[in-house]
């Protein structure tokens, strides 16, 4: 946990483009974007992933700052996909867990 890319974005100390913060989550700009909207929803503490999160509040918080954020973000009637990659198989890179919230441009079905 000391050298979690996102854990150093929550306490401040790596940058990020930062569009949501309270107490217990946090969204910024995804560095490397995959649609108009590519925004990664995280909690401020601490889980690998969706397999280690035991904290149900916390992650109805996240997927409730996904929803509102696309409402700000004006993708909310015209559609967006919300994704959480777990582990290996799942495609996820960074060990912190985190909703990416996706929007601007139709998606495809299924995921590759
Ligand atoms: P995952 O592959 O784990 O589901 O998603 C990790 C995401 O984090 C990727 O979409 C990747 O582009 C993004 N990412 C990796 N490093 C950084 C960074 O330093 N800053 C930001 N804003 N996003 C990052
Ligand atoms: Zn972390």
């Amino acid at each position: 946990m000391g050298d979690c890319l996102f854990c150093g974005i929550a306490k401040g100390g790596i940058p990020a483009d930062v569009v949501y913060s309270d107490e217990r989550v946090m969204a910024f700009r995804d560095i490397n974007p995959q649609a108009p909207v590519h925004i990664l929803v995280i909690p401020r503490a601490h889980y690998d992933s969706l397999d280690a999160m035991s904290d149900a509040q916390l992650l109805s918080d996240m997927l409730q700052t996904a929803a509102r954020l696309a409402r700000e973000m004006g993708i909310a009637e015209s559609g967006y996909r919300v994704v959480m990659n777990c582990n290996a198989d799942g495609g996820q890179t960074v060990q912190h867990i985190h909703a990416h919230l996706l929007g601007g441009r139709a998606m495809a079905w299924p995921p590759g």
